[in-house]
């Protein structure tokens, strides 16, 4: 399964960055999912809940971004939302030389440590599974 893979790579890389920084535990993590990227959201937050599962990730909320697909024609340079399943034919001069600008991307975008100060009960707060929610915002140009 495609989504466990992933979940335990994010996994891994968190308690990485977690053993770096000594941190305890780990509030939530936000992800960035490409539309192209072949992830189902569903699974990936069920493959989680299991990834984490005595890690020290375990309780986070994870919460996820859909980035949708993007492409740009080369001869013309016009940029569409491929959508899918991704119409890769520029809709402008109807060019298939077509560069992918966006929609492949897993990106972790954000981690919240537990505050080792703060209460403990937040870390061992059940996973909930939060919906996707609709892109709106401009995509940033990656900045890690
Ligand atoms: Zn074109």
């Amino acid at each position: 399964m495609h989504e466990m893979s992933v979940a335990l790579a994010v996994v891994d890389q968190i308690e990485t960055a977690a053993r770096s920084r000594g941190a305890e535990g780990v509030d939530s993590v936000r992800l960035e999912v490409g539309e192209l990227a072949g992830i189902v959201a569903d699974s990936l937050h069920f493959c989680f809940g299991l990834a984490c599962a005595g890690t020290v990730v375990e309780g986070a909320e994870l919460t996820t971004r859909t980035v949708p697909g993007t492409a740009r024609c080369a001869p013309c340079s016009r940029v569409w939302p491929v959508g899918m399943p991704p119409r890769l034919l520029c809709p402008g001069c109807g060019g298939a030389a077509v560069e992918l600008v966006s929609g492949r991307e897993l990106r972790i975008r954000e981690v919240r440590w537990t505050d080792p100060a703060g209460p403990m009960a937040a870390a061992t707060a059940p996973t909930r599974a939060p919906r996707d929610e609709p892109l709106t915002e401009k995509r940033r140009p990656c900045a890690e």
